[in-house]
C-alpha cells in the first residue's frame, strides 16, 4: 500500500487524506504516462524540442481532492466531459487537425463546465477555494447554474502530444509596446480541448477563444442535441500559459532574438 497523502482538498478545503485526481477524466484520453517537468526546467531549456522530467505512470493528474470531493464530481459530470471529448477528437481527426467548420456538439453543457471548472482547482493552489466560494458551490452543487460575474471559461481546441497547466496568475501581453494588457487567468490543455478561466473581468489571453461560460443557461439534466461551435485551434508548444505559437513560429522567434542578439554584441566589440 502507498503512504497514504494528506493535504488540504482543493474543493471543499478540509485537510484530509487525499485522492488521486485526474486532470482530465481518465477516460477522456488520460491514461498514458505522462512526462512531467517543471515550468522552470522547461523555460530553462534551450532546446525546446528536448522535453525532460519524471516519467508519471499514472497519466496526468495529482493528489488534489478528497476522496468525497473526488467521487461525486466524478460520479456527476466525468463522463459528460469524456462524451464530449470523444466527439471533439473524433471531429479533430477526420478534419485533421484542421476542422473549419461549426460543429453540432451533443452534450449536458452544466456537466461539462462543472467539470471543466473542477479541473481548474486542482491546477489552482488549495487557497483558490477560500477565494472563490461560489464557484466551490457550483462545483460541489449539481444543481447551482450561477458563477460569479468577473469569471468566465473559454475554450479552443489543441491537438498535441505535449500538455501544460497552470494556475492563476498574471501576464503581461506586449510588455513595452505602449499596448500592454494584463491578463489573469489559469489554463490547462490537454488534446483535444484547451481552456482558460479568466478572473477578475480581465480579457483571455487570445481574443479568439470561446466563451462557454452560457453553459449556465442549462439545468444539470438538459441533455442538448446540436450545440454548434467553432472553437479556434491552438498550438502550445512552449510552457508559457497563454502562448499559442506553432513550433515553428517559436523557433523562428528565437533565430531573431539570437540574431539581434549578436548583432548587438558585435556591434559593442566594433
Ligand atoms: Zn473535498
Amino acid at each position: 500500500m502507498a503512504t497514504p497523502i494528506f493535504g488540504i482538498c482543493h474543493l471543499c478545503g478540509v485537510h484530509k487524506r487525499l485522492s488521486f485526481e485526474h486532470v482530465p477524466p481518465r477516460a477522456a484520453f488520460n491514461t498514458n504516462p505522462i512526462l512531467r517537468s517543471s515550468f522552470e526546467r522547461v523555460v530553462m531549456n534551450e532546446d525546446l524540442d528536448d522535453l525532460q522530467g519524471k516519467i508519471q505512470q499514472r497519466g496526468s493528474g495529482a493528489y488534489t481532492l478528497c476522496g468525497k470531493c473526488n467521487s461525486d464530481t466524478g460520479a456527476w459530470y466525468a463522463d459528460s466531459y469524456v462524451k464530449w471529448a470523444e466527439q471533439a477528437m473524433r471531429l479533430l481527426m477526420a478534419a485533421r487537425g484542421q476542422p473549419s467548420l461549426e460543429y453540432p456538439f451533443h452534450l449536458y453543457p452544466l456537466r461539462v463546465l462543472k467539470q471543466i471548472v473542477c479541473m481548474f482547482f486542482s491546477v489552482n493552489n488549495p487557497r483558490f477555494q477560500q477565494a472563490q466560494p461560489d464557484l466551490v458551490r457550483f462545483v460541489l452543487n449539481r444543481e447551482v447554474r450561477q458563477i460569479p460575474p468577473d469569471v468566465r471559461i473559454y475554450a479552443f481546441y489543441m491537438l498535441s502530444n505535449r500538455m501544460r497547466s497552470s494556475g492563476a496568475s498574471s501576464s503581461i501581453q506586449g510588455f513595452g509596446t505602449g499596448n500592454s494588457k494584463l491578463h489573469v487567468f489559469s489554463e490547462i490543455a490537454f488534446a483535444p480541448f484547451g481552456f482558460v478561466m479568466t478572473l477578475g473581468d480581465m480579457l483571455p489571453p487570445q481574443p479568439n477563444l470561446v466563451d462557454i461560460s452560457g453553459f449556465t443557461q442549462y439545468g444539470y439534466r438538459d441533455w442538448r442535441t446540436g450545440i454548434s461551435m467553432k472553437l479556434p485551434v491552438m498550438s502550445i508548444y512552449t510552457a508559457f500559459p497563454g502562448d499559442y505559437r506553432t513550433r515553428s513560429q517559436t523557433l523562428a522567434d528565437l533565430a531573431a532574438n539570437k540574431a539581434y542578439e549578436a548583432s548587438l554584441k558585435s556591434g559593442l566589440t566594433e
